[in-house]
């Protein structure tokens, strides 16, 4: 369908409105930088809002499962993603995160961390979900002082040390791989002798000199003066403790929804605390849909990878603009009669 799909000369409701568009796409990883590609080429006017550029994307060593795209360092493909939205004129503001969203009137306003506010017909909520914390004592003492939670941000600070990486699934695993390129020597602490993560990486991993496995056990503390020197580690089967002598440690245990924020908007989120969407990525309030990360429910497919986020924000953008046209009808029999 051609040319502007015409909500900005309809008489709005009665939002106290700041900046104006017909879709607020929160989010810039995948899956929003999808639904916002979408939407551009159904000439919806729409603004991404984003505490972050690409998302967990950005962050991955190398990409290698994105079809037809091998071997990409995820900050490439997130550039790729970034520009492609940009061909379209689709304004991108990153490093304000969203603090608020709610209904005025017939729209959806969010307001975001530095005071600004915008208002839409519609919100795609793509915001992802945070990482994991190990809540063990020393973590939050040490975090940017050798506690990490990126290890292609933080990675090249340990040039020749020695590291540790927690966790067992794909972000622990290429975090590992990544810093055996970097760092002298990589331990790699599991609570299972066995991998979440895909085995093409589980045998990289394990046929790796740099990396070594210290498995069915758990980092119960780490450790430091003015930064971290060493982790305390439990073997959960045999209750045996010993220090382990690292400058570094990398928590990859996964990812949590922001389940505080998303309640205040009053959507359903499902058992885990994601939120509830349709086939068609719509939420239970009209106007909000979800995406990538965040989304879950009875029919969500959790499978949080860069193809499916973003499949999903293709979706999304098409029901929201199938969502949109409809207000536009109504509006229209509305001015008629
Ligand atoms: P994940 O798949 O949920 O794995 C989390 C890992 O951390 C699991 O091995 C889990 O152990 C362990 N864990 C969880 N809580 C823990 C705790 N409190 N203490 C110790 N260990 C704990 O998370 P992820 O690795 O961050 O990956 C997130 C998603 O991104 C996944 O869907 C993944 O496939 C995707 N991803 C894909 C790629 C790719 O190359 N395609 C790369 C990175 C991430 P258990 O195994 O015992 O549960």
């Amino acid at each position: 369908m051609k040319g502007d799909w015409g909500m900005s000369r309809f008489r709005l409701g009665v939002a106290r409105v700041g900046e104006r568009y017909d879709a607020i796409v929160v989010g810039a990883g995948p899956a929003g930088l999808t639904a916002a590609l979408y939407l551009a080429r159904y000439n919806v006017k729409t603004v991404v809002v984003s505490k972050d550029l690409g998302g967990n994307m950005a962050i991955a060593p190398l990409v290698d499962d994105y079809p037809g795209i091998p071997e990409v360092p995820g900050a490439k493909l997130a550039d790729m993603f970034v520009n492609h939205v940009k061909k379209y004129g689709v304004p991108i503001i990153v490093g304000d995160p969203v603090t608020s969203v709610k209904r005025e009137g017939d729209m959806w306003c969010i307001e975001t961390e530095s005071g600004r506010r915008i208002c839409a017909y519609v919100v795609i909520l793509a915001i992802g979900a945070e990482k994991r914390k190990l809540n063990v004592p020393g973590e939050d003492r040490f975090v940017g002082k050798g506690v990490s939670y990126c290890a292609t941000c933080d990675g090249p600070l340990f040039k020749d040390k020695v590291v540790a990486v927690v966790g067992g699934g794909n972000s622990a695993l290429t975090s590992a791989l990544y810093l055996a390129s970097i760092a002298r020597k990589v331990y790699l602490i599991h609570r299972r002798d066995s991998f979440k993560a895909f085995p093409v990486y589980v045998e990289k991993v394990k046929s790796n000199p740099k990396i070594e496995l210290v498995l069915n056990s758990i980092v119960t503390e780490i450790l430091g003066d003015k930064k971290v020197t060493g982790i305390r580690v439990r073997n959960v089967d045999t209750g045996e403790e010993r220090v382990i002598d690292v400058d570094g440690v990398f928590i990859e245990i996964g990812s949590e929804p922001p389940k505080d924020f998303l309640k205040s908007i009053g959507l359903e989120l499902d058992e885990e605390g994601y939120i509830a969407v349709n086939p068609d990525m719509s939420t239970n309030l009209p106007g909000i849909f979800a995406c990538g990360d965040v989304a879950g429910g009875k029919y969500a497919y959790r499978f949080e990878q860069i193809i499916t986020a973003a499949a999903e924000g293709a979706i999304a953008a098409d029901a929201a603009y199938k969502y949109l046209l409809k207000i536009r009808s109504a509006k229209t029999e509305e001015s008629r009669g």
